[in-house]
């Protein structure tokens, strides 16, 4: 697979820094999010170098999807959702931190306290 040194989630893709991997198909894997916000965050991330979603090639559309439909319904079945946000920070400008495109899946609970998506804003109390 393509890989960029200098990047955290290659390196974590090539296995040179540790991760809780919980899905990987032919293009993507799943980790656990370092920040569990709540129980079971998962980061879904193609296995190539691809800065934001608009480096990615649509025929990967598939694929991400049933990646996202996959860790989705594992949460659930383990009891560690009832629902759950799907969120892309693409850009700086829009929150992305790591410059190798990456899906947020954010576990949901009745009464769990996060507010909406899980963006700063969506964080705070009213
Ligand atoms: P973003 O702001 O969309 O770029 O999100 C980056 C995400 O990567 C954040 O939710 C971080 O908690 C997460 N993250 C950063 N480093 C690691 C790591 N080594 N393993 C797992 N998740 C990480
Ligand atoms: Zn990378």
């Amino acid at each position: 697979m393509e890989e960029n040194n200098e990047c955290i989630f290659c390196k974590i893709v090539a296995g040179e820094i540790p991760s809780k991997k919980v899905y990987e198909d032919d293009n993507f894997i799943g980790i656990l999010d370092i920040n569990q916000v709540a129980d079971g965050k998962t980061l879904v991330i193609p296995k190539k170098h691809y800065k934001t979603l608009l480096d990615m090639p649509s025929s990967l559309g598939n694929e991400m999807l049933e990646a996202v439909k996959k860790v989705a319904l594992k949460l659930i079945d383990e009891g560690k959702a009832e629902g759950f946000n799907v969120l892309m920070n693409n850009f700086e400008v829009a929150g992305q931190v790591v410059p190798h495109a990456h899906i947020h899946i954010l576990p949901r609970k009745k009464d769990d306290g996060l507010k909406g998506m899980y963006l700063e804003d969506a964080k705070k109390e009213d």
